[in-house]
């Protein structure tokens, strides 16, 4: 079965940053696929902005080895390349003075959607935004995309919103979390509200627990400065778990509209319960062997970051009332794996005999690597021999059945910047929400700087810290096989 394609309009975007990591693993090569899977109208302007001085040759040269190095799998059509890098210009801007701004705005386009992708340093947002406006660029029209983190804690993203307020109304502003854009982060919503099955078990009533979980094997290397200011809490839990966690907490909305879905995941952020401080654990990755340890990767030898943390937590509404939420992520762990696990009650009575295989229902949403949701079934194990009992996957991803949509379907990055283009913000952070999501993690973080509280060690590559383990068997429960 084809994938239905629909073109956005034709759009001018601004990538302030244009020259930086980001910009040259994500987004242009995203642009680029989306391009290439007729998405892009040729009469589009990407327009790439830095402030370091290039030719336009030089930044289409640019664009071109990060395409080349960083589209995977992708073979890239030689004329396709040519005709996107057709598309793109560049202007050196000093965000921070007044250099090239009036240039920008003869470059940008009015009568087409215009977009400012701010893929810059978050010092850099606020004035950005005044500029565009100074210098009349942006419209009430224009969108502006903000990259993460969003503030560091609940009064900088209060001032970041105040300040991006005064230029942008909030159905401008598109605060990206690249997790939302997933393609099975949105089929869950699809599986939960397209089918009339899982609704009435969505509930304490049926289900046992919940279990979030970001694994990474990458340390910090690389960017450790930045890392050793913000930690696991501020870099994954305050953004991607607890989105991923409103997702399958929300009530269902009332239709599938922006402001609908954020108003559900809001509830959400605000039933959260304090986390008792013997419900978190703290971790932080050791040298082994073979691999460094954090504090010589952050080159930090008294560093206190923490590079892992596993919560329990609850979601205080009728729905979840005494339903455990627990929630870890960490770096330099054993295998790179996103999940999220819809773990269901046991069966208040067997009928089998003990020992004979029936397990739990679960349903396993995979992130990454590979994204796919499967929901673990107890069948008969097929032939002879009686009634012995097995669990086996159902693949909800149904790759098969549809086909395999492998090279159109696009990622996370790409999915989100065409949302921008065509105005869609469901798949956006909204103001408050960011607000609230920093209000319940800000407490916990004050009183581990408070007391100047020590992660605990866990070696690299390994699953975690022991108490990482400890958190979840007290409950008489098991973490998920990282794999
Ligand atoms: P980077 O340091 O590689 O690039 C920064 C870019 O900003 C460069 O193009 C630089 O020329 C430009 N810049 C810096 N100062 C400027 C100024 N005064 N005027 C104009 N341009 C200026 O950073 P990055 O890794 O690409 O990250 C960009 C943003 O995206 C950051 O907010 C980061 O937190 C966020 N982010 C990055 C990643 C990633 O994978 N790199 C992932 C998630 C979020």
């Amino acid at each position: 079965m084809a994938s239905r394609i629909i073109p956005v309009d034709t759009f001018d975007l601004v990538i302030f940053g244009g020259t930086g990591d980001l910009a040259r693993r994500k987004i242009l090569p995203g642009l680029f696929r989306r391009f290439c899977a007729s998405q892009i109208p040729k009469e589009s302007r990407i327009i790439g902005v830095a402030r370091t001085h290039l030719e336009r040759k030089d930044y289409l040269l640019l664009a071109h080895d990060s395409i080349t190095e960083f589209s995977g799998n992708h073979i890239i059509d030689k004329e396709y390349l040519e005709a996107f890098l057709g598309m793109l210009h560049y202007i050196k801007v000093d965000a921070q003075g007044e250099d090239g701004w009036e240039e920008l705005g003869e470059l940008v386009r009015k009568d087409v959607v215009n977009a400012y992708y701010l893929s810059v340093g978050p010092n850099l947002f606020g004035e950005i935004a005044s500029r565009l406006n100074k210098w009349n660029i942006a419209t009430p029209e224009s969108r502006v995309v903000i990259e993460k983190p969003f503030g560091h804690d609940l009064s900088s993203a209060k001032k970041l919103n105040g300040i991006l307020s005064q230029y942008f109304s909030e159905n401008q502003i598109y605060r990206i979390d690249h997790y939302l854009g997933k393609e099975t982060v949105q089929n869950l919503m699809a599986v939960r509200f397209g089918n009339l099955l899982f609704e009435p078990l969505w509930n304490s009533q049926y289900i046992d627990h919940i279990q979030i979980s970001v694994a990474e094997t990458v340390g910090v290397g690389g960017r450790g400065a930045y890392y050793d200011k913000s930690g696991a809490m501020r870099d994954m839990v305050q953004n991607h778990l607890m989105q991923l966690l409103c997702l399958i907490a929300m009530e269902p909305p009332s239709q599938f509209n922006p402001n609908s879905v954020r108003d559900e995941k809001l509830k959400v952020i605000r039933a959260l319960a304090d986390v008792e401080p013997h419900h978190i654990v703290r971790g932080q990755y050791d040298l082994t062997k073979t691999e460094q340890s954090y504090r010589q990767d952050a080159e930090n030898s008294h560093s206190f970051t923490e590079s892992y943390v596993a919560i329990k937590t609850e979601v205080n509404n009728w729905r979840w009332a005494g339903v455990p939420f627990y929630l870890r992520t960490g770096k330099k762990l054993k295998m790179r794996s996103s999940e999220i696990a819809i773990i269901f009650k046991e069966l208040p009575h067997s009928i089998f005999e003990k020992g004979e295989g029936e397990k739990q229902n679960i349903l396993a949403i995979q992130l990454q690597p590979n994204e796919g949701m499967t929901l673990d079934v107890t069948i008969k194990e097929p032939g002879p021999g009686g009634m012995r009992l097995i669990n086996v996957p159902l693949d909800m991803t149904f790759a098969e059945a549809l086909g395999d949509h492998g090279e159109d379907n696009p990622d996370a990055y790409e999915r989100l910047i065409m949302d921008v283009i065509r105005g869609n913000q469901t798949l956006f952070m909204r103001g408050d929400e960011v607000e609230a999501a920093w209000m319940w993690t800000d407490p916990i973080i004050k009183a581990w700087e408070s007391r100047n509280d020590v992660p605990k060690l866990y070696d690299a590559g390994s699953a975690g810290p022991e108490d990482a383990m400890a958190l979840i068997q007290r409950d008489n429960r098991l973490w998920r096989e990282i794999k």
